[in-house]
């Protein structure tokens, strides 16, 4: 299970694929995508290996800012429809996660009544939240906030918003995170080695933080919402 995120000028599905490619090791049984260009956020799902995710990807346009997800089942079957991402009903916010939400039921029943659900993921009520909180805030930083701030249990998220171009709305807790810095562009990852091609230099995140990422800026919160600074390390190259 791992993600990798990039906002930058590059073409993002090639650096998703080879960052997912190098996170394989972790194990899966499936994996996915979403790309937004100009207009639209472009969702890939798969059951199965990275090869049948670069297979499926093959005719999508460029775009410039993505979200990709190994699975490992812990809430619903391994299927295309329980791959990440996962969007919300309307179909604006799109979001991957790795770990587990212990609290998914509970919040499900006190804050998503009459919401249709397109999988079985305790994951989905994340991004589900996100629209819910939305609608109240209208502010998709607060919005996500928020969401965070109600889940019990271990994440890494990486969220995007089909009316932001500029945004990678990141969380952490208990799951492995990391967001490396580069020149025009940034990324976000679960392991340095998937994303050492596009650059060597991180910033830890700390569970309970969130990081606003785009293009030529980071920002890492508390929950609270206080700005933490923070200087990134340089990444080892293994071999
Ligand atoms: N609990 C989530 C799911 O079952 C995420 C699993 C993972 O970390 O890959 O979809």
């Amino acid at each position: 299970c791992g993600i990798v995120g990039y906002i930058g000028y590059k073409d993002t599905k090639d650096i998703l694929l080879n960052g997912l490619a190098k996170l394989e090791y972790r194990g899966y049984d499936s994996a996915g995508m979403a790309v937004l260009d100009e207009e639209t956020i472009n969702l890939f799902k798969v059951k199965g290996r990275i090869a049948a995710l670069r297979k499926r990807t093959e005719d999508t346009g460029l775009a410039t800012m993505g979200i990709g997800h190994t699975r490992w089942a812990t809430h619903g079957a391994p299927s295309a429809d329980n791959a990440h991402p996962h969007q919300s009903a309307s179909g604006r916010f799109t979001l991957v996660h790795n770990g587990v939400i212990e609290n998914y039921q509970e919040l499900k029943e006190d804050y998503l009544d009459g919401v249709a659900f397109g999988s079985e993921t305790d994951t989905e009520v994340i991004v589900q939240l996100v629209e819910t909180n939305y609608e109240r805030y209208q502010d998709t930083a607060e919005a996500f906030r928020q969401t965070i701030s109600l889940l019990r249990g271990s994440y890494a998220i990486g969220l995007i918003d089909r009316e932001d171009h500029e945004t990678i709305y990141v969380a952490k807790n208990k799951s492995p995170l990391l967001v490396g810095l580069g020149d025009g562009f940034n990324v976000v990852t679960s392991d340095a080695m998937a994303t050492l091609k596009e650059t060597d230099q991180y910033l830890e995140i700390f569970d309970q933080e969130i990081v606003l990422v785009s293009r030529h800026f980071v920002e890492v919160q508390k929950l609270s919402g206080t700005v933490v600074n923070r200087q990134p390390f340089t990444a080892q190259i293994d071999v």
